[in-house]
């Protein structure tokens, strides 16, 4: 009778708190060690699109019934890397602390997610916490994998190499070109997805533009090794960036992936992907490796991933394909366009729009077209603007060719853009540029 009445007083105890708090609720079970909690809204991962999604749930339920999962203390623009990198940005100015972009009264739970459980609607931390959801919106972004090529990433400690794609070897980058005398500068694209398919020949255009305004660049070679077939996804931009690599003697061999860095005798050796067995070996004096990548550990052999462990989400509306209460977002879906901010801003409009509807138990109806951006940063003050599509058609936002070389384009890829992002897209205000293109073009587009 005293057990069955304690359990009344604690059941008791449970619902006035529910009834206090409507969606969030936290209990602790006895011994104090794990303790549970609940949220209307489970944000995983506090990225681009982790914050921008939190800012839009906190409008639409309350800052109190959202939370978001996010182990770091720094939150990067990693877009200004391409920048900081060649010297032109600081890393400094890339970053502010998670604590200042995690939208005010929205719970931050500093720890990283180490087991998701759709079937049971929770989540387990690393610190061994479990939390359940209403609705889950999965952000989790890609791992970087410089494991995968032989000899990193020690070799990062070695001088003449570097990598724009991680806060830590971004400004050895900047150092391997600062300290370039002569010999080869070389660059590589792995054989995997990446996170802008155009970062890792940006790194190549600004170093030639470098090395020239140093009086460097008769004594170089610059080469560019990719594992892709094409120079980029889409032929317009395409056409445009043959004619640069023409004009500034820039070598491209194309099908050839970096499996490993020998940095003791500053040997890059690359495999022929068309010729099973043959390797190449390139000595370098410079070298820019973009790493092999792919989805997060968490998500591997998980019910919520495809089979490659990405997140598996209907291209239309980015709502699970199996499970109706989570969604996804950024570079950690299987999303069939190129992986960017630029993405995640026109995702996170239409995802605002899935959920809102699937809360009123309504149907999803607004579609992403697959709208995705790349600034193609070719010198210290030009940018080709490349906009496209789920088809690889071009979207551009502006009545002009974007193919061509502009100023302006790189002042908006510079000044503009980290703007829009800070206080745009980070505070769920700015869902990509959609509106303004059909302005632009007068409602044709
Ligand atoms: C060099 C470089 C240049 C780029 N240039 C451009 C550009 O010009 N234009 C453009 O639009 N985009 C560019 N991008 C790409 C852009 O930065 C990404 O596509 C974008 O940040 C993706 O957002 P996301 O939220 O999916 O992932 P991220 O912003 O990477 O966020 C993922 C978050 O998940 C967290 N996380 C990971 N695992 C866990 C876990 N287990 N538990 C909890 N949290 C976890 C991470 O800590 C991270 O904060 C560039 C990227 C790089 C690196």
């Amino acid at each position: 009778m005293a057990v069955s009445g304690l359990r009344r007083q604690h059941l008791l105890w449970m619902w006035v708190q529910r009834v206090r708090e409507p969606s969030v609720c936290r209990f602790h079970v006895t011994g104090g060690q794990q303790s549970k909690e609940h949220y209307k809204v489970l944000v995983l991962g506090g990225g681009s699109g982790g914050i921008a999604m939190s800012a839009r749930m906190k409008r639409k339920v309350g800052a109190e019934n959202v939370a978001v999962v996010e182990p770091s203390e720094m939150h990067y623009y990693q877009p200004l890397w391409t920048l900081v990198g060649a010297g032109a940005k600081s890393v400094k100015g890339s970053g502010r602390p998670t604590a200042s972009v995690v939208p005010s009264g929205v719970k931050w739970i500093k720890s990283h997610v180490q087991e998701i459980n759709p079937d049971k609607n929770t989540v387990r931390t690393g610190d061994g916490k479990e939390i359940s959801y209403k609705y889950l919106i999965v952000a989790l972004g890609l791992q970087l994998h410089y494991e995968k090529i032989k000899g990193l990433p020690e070799a990062f400690e070695h001088p003449g190499i570097g990598s724009n794609y991680s806060v830590q070897t971004v400004n050895k980058t900047w150092a391997a070109l600062q300290n370039f005398k002569e010999g080869n500068a070389v660059f590589s694209f792995p054989n995997t997805p990446v996170k802008c398919a155009g970062a890792p020949q940006k790194i190549m255009y600004l170093s030639d533009a470098y090395m020239r305004k140093t009086g460097k660049r008769s004594k170089a070679n610059i080469i560019y090794n990719t594992s892709l077939p094409v120079l980029f996804g889409v032929k317009k931009y395409a056409d445009a960036l043959w004619e640069i690599v023409k004009k500034r003697d820039l070598q491209v061999n194309l099908r050839h992936n970096l499996i490993e860095v020998r940095a003791d005798r500053r040997e890059a050796v690359f495999e022929k992907l068309d010729s099973p067995g043959e390797t190449v070996t390139v000595e370098y004096e410079m070298l820019h490796v973009t790493p092999p990548m792919g989805p997060p550990e968490v998500l591997k052999g998980n019910p919520l991933a495809d089979e490659a462990g990405w997140l598996d989400v209907d291209k239309n509306v980015l709502q699970h394909k199996r499970y109706p209460n989570v969604f996804g977002i950024g570079d950690c879906t299987n999303l069939p366009t190129s992986k960017t901010a630029a993405a995640v801003a026109g995702q996170s409009a239409v995802l605002d729009r899935t959920i809102s509807k699937v809360m009123k138990n309504g149907q999803p109806d607004k579609k992403y077209d697959g709208y995705t951006s790349c600034p193609l940063v070719t010198s210290y003050n030009t940018v080709i603007l490349a906009e496209f599509d789920y088809n690889l058609e071009p979207l551009e936002t502006f009545p002009i060719d974007q193919s061509k070389e502009r100023r302006i384009m790189y002042h908006m890829k510079a000044d503009l853009m980290p703007h829009l992002y800070w206080h745009g897209l980070l505070r769920g205000l700015w869902g990509g540029p959609g509106p303004y293109r059909k302005l632009m073009h007068l409602g044709m587009k």
